[in-house]
C-alpha cells in the first residue's frame, strides 16, 4: 500500500482525544500506511528587529507511526493567507455571503505565497509513489504549485465547506484562477451532490470543460475526476464517548435540572453561516404562537467563540445577546428562563450527554458544507426514546438525513411550526425516524468517507492530453 500524505491548514495530534472524528479517521489511515501529515503549526513568527521573520522552518514530531510535520508563518503571510483570503474571501463567498467578503487585492498574493511555501517545503519530503490528500479551501492551489515543482504523484482535494453556484463563485476576482487550479488534482471531492452540481455547472459554463462521462471533466489539457463524498461521524468513537461517565453524568444532571421541561438544544461555532439569529426568532415565534410551550420548553444554545477579531462575528454576537435578552425579558418568568445562551465551548466528552437529554436539536444553518452536530445528535440518542432533529435544508447533511424535520431557516414561521411538531411528536414516530437516520449515519460513517475518497483517488489518474500543466 502506498504511503498516504495528508495536507491541511492545521495538523492535529491524533493521539489527543480532543482531536475529533476527522483527525481520528485520518490517523487510522495514516497509521496503516506509516503516513505523513503536513500543515501550519498554528504559530506566527514575528519579524526579528530589522529583518523579515524566518518562516517555513519545519518541525517534525512522531505520533505513533504517523509523522507530523509543521511550519510557522510570518505575521504578514498569516494575515493575508489565513485571515484575509481564506476567511475574508473564500469562507463568506463559499457560504453565499458576498456582502461579507473583503476583496482586498493584497490577500490573493499572500494566499498564493503560502501555498507556494507549502509546496516548496513538502516536495522534498515526498516519495514517488505517495498518495497525497489535500484538505479544504485554504489550499486550493497547492497541487498546481506541486506540479510546477515537478510532482507527478496522485493528488486528491476535498472541500469541507460548500461550493456556491457559478454566478456567486464568479464574483470572486480571480475565480477562474482558483477553479483552474483544481484541474491540477486527479480527484476533487465535495460534501454534497448540490456542491458537486455547482462545480459541474461552473466548469461547463466558465471553463468550457467537456464532460467525458462518469464524473470526469476535460479542461486545460487535463481530464480529472470529481464527485460527492459526504463526510460522516466516527460512530463507534462517538458511542464510546456517549457511554463514558462524563456524558452520562451530564445527561443525568440535565434531566434532573429540567425534569419538568422539554429541552431544545443548539450547539454551534458562533458563525454567521449557522443561522443563529433566525433560529432565535423562530423560537420566539414558537412562544408567541403556542402559549402551551411557556414554562415547558427551554432552549439551550451553546455558541463557541470563533474568529472574534472579525467584525462580522462581533455583529452576530451582539445580535444574539440582544435577542436572547429580549426573549427572556418578554417571556421569562421567575421560575422559567426560555433561553439559556452560553458563549463557550463545551468539553467534547460532555456533548453526547447534553444531546441525549434534549428532546429536540435545532440545527438550522443558512448554509453548511455538511454539519456534524446533526449527526452527533442522532448518534447520542436513546433508541427507545429518541429526540427529534430539526434540520436546515441548506445543510449538506439534509441530502442524507431525510427523516429529520427539514426546514427553511429563513422562514421563521414555518420553522416555529416544525419545532412545535418536533416537541409533540409521538414516541412511535420518533423511533421510526431515529432508526432510519441512525442506519444512514452508520452506513456513511467517517471510515466510509475515507475509504470511498481514497479508493476513488487510487483509481483516478488524471490524463494529460496536451502540454503539461502550466505554471499558474
Ligand atoms: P463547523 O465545522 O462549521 O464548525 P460542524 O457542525 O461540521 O461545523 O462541526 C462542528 C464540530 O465542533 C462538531 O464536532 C461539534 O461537536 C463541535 N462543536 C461545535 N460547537 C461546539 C461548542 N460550542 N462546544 C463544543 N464543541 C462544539
Amino acid at each position: 500500500m502506498p504511503r498516504l500524505v495528508v495536507v491541511s491548514n492545521r495538523v492535529a495530534d491524533p493521539r489527543k482525544t480532543a482531536a475529533g472524528g476527522l483527525a481520528v479517521a485520518l490517523a487510522d489511515v495514516l497509521n496503516n500506511t506509516g503516513g505523513l501529515w503536513f500543515g501550519w503549526s498554528g504559530k506566527i513568527v514575528e519579524p526579528s528587529a530589522g529583518g523579515r521573520a524566518v518562516e517555513g522552518e519545519l518541525r517534525t514530531q512522531q505520533a505513533g507511526p504517523v509523522k507530523l510535520v509543521t511550519l510557522d508563518l510570518s505575521r504578514e503571510d498569516h494575515d493575508a493567507y489565513y485571515v484575509g483570503y481564506s476567511n475574508g474571501v473564500l469562507w463568506p463567498v463559499f457560504h453565499y455571503r458576498l456582502d461579507l467578503a473583503d476583496f482586498d487585492a493584497g490577500y490573493i498574493a499572500g494566499y498564493r505565497r503560502v501555498n507556494q511555501l507549502f509546496a516548496r517545503k513538502l516536495q522534498p519530503l515526498l516519495r514517488g509513489d505517495d498518495i497525497i490528500w489535500v484538505h479544504d479551501y485554504h489550499l486550493i492551489p497547492l497541487a498546481a504549485e506541486l506540479r510546477a515543482l515537478g510532482c507527478t504523484q496522485r493528488i486528491g482535494f476535498f472541500l469541507h465547506i460548500p461550493l456556491p453556484p457559478p454566478l456567486i463563485l464568479a464574483a470572486i476576482p480571480g475565480h477562474d484562477w482558483l477553479i483552474r487550479a483544481l484541474f491540477a488534482y486527479d480527484l476533487v471531492g465535495f460534501q454534497s451532490e448540490a456542491d458537486h452540481g455547482h462545480f459541474c455547472r461552473y466548469v461547463e459554463a466558465e471553463a468550457r470543460a467537456q464532460n467525458v462521462g462518469e464524473g470526469r471533466w476535460r479542461a486545460f489539457n487535463r481530464t480529472i475526476q470529481a464527485g460527492a463524498f459526504p463526510i460522516g461521524l466516527d460512530v463507534e468513537e462517538f458511542n464510546a464517548l456517549a457511554t463514558a461517565p462524563d456524558a452520562r453524568d451530564m445527561c443525568e444532571r440535565m434531566r434532573r435540572e429540567y425534569s419538568r421541561r422539554k429541552l431544545l438544544v443548539g450547539v454551534d461555532r458562533l458563525d454567521y453561516s449557522k443561522g443563529l439569529p433566525q433560529r432565535l426568532r423562530a423560537f420566539r415565534e414558537l412562544l408567541q404562537r403556542y402559549p402551551e410551550t411557556h414554562n415547558s420548553a427551554t432552549l439551550i444554545q451553546i455558541a463557541s467563540p470563533s474568529r472574534e477579531d472579525v467584525s462580522a462575528y462581533t455583529d452576530i454576537l451582539h445580535e444574539l445577546e440582544s435577542l436572547c435578552g429580549s426573549i427572556n425579558g418578554n417571556y421569562g418568568e421567575l421560575e422559567w428562563m426560555p433561553v439559556r445562551y452560553i458563549h463557550r465551548t463545551v468539553a467534547r466528552s460532555r456533548l453526547p450527554g447534553l444531546y441525549r437529554a434534549s428532546r429536540v436539536a435545532l440545527v438550522t444553518p443558512l448554509r453548511d458544507g455538511m454539519n456534524l452536530v446533526a449527526k452527533e445528535f442522532i448518534a447520542s440518542q436513546d433508541p427507545l426514546d429518541p429526540g427529534v432533529l430539526v434540520l436546515s435544508r441548506f445543510a449538506g447533511a439534509a441530502e442524507q438525513l431525510k427523516e429529520a424535520l427539514l426546514v427553511n431557516p429563513y422562514d421563521v414561521e414555518a420553522t416555529a411550526n416544525a419545532i412545535h411538531l418536533a416537541l409533540q411528536m409521538p414516541l412511535e414516530e420518533r423511533r421510526a425516524r431515529h432508526q432510519a437516520l441512525m442506519a444512514n449515519i452508520r452506513e456513511y460513517d467517517v471510515h466510509w468517507w475515507c475509504d470511498a475518497f481514497l479508493d476513488a483517488l487510487v483509481k483516478a489518474q488524471a490524463e494529460e492530453t496536451g502540454t503539461p500543466w502550466l505554471r499558474l
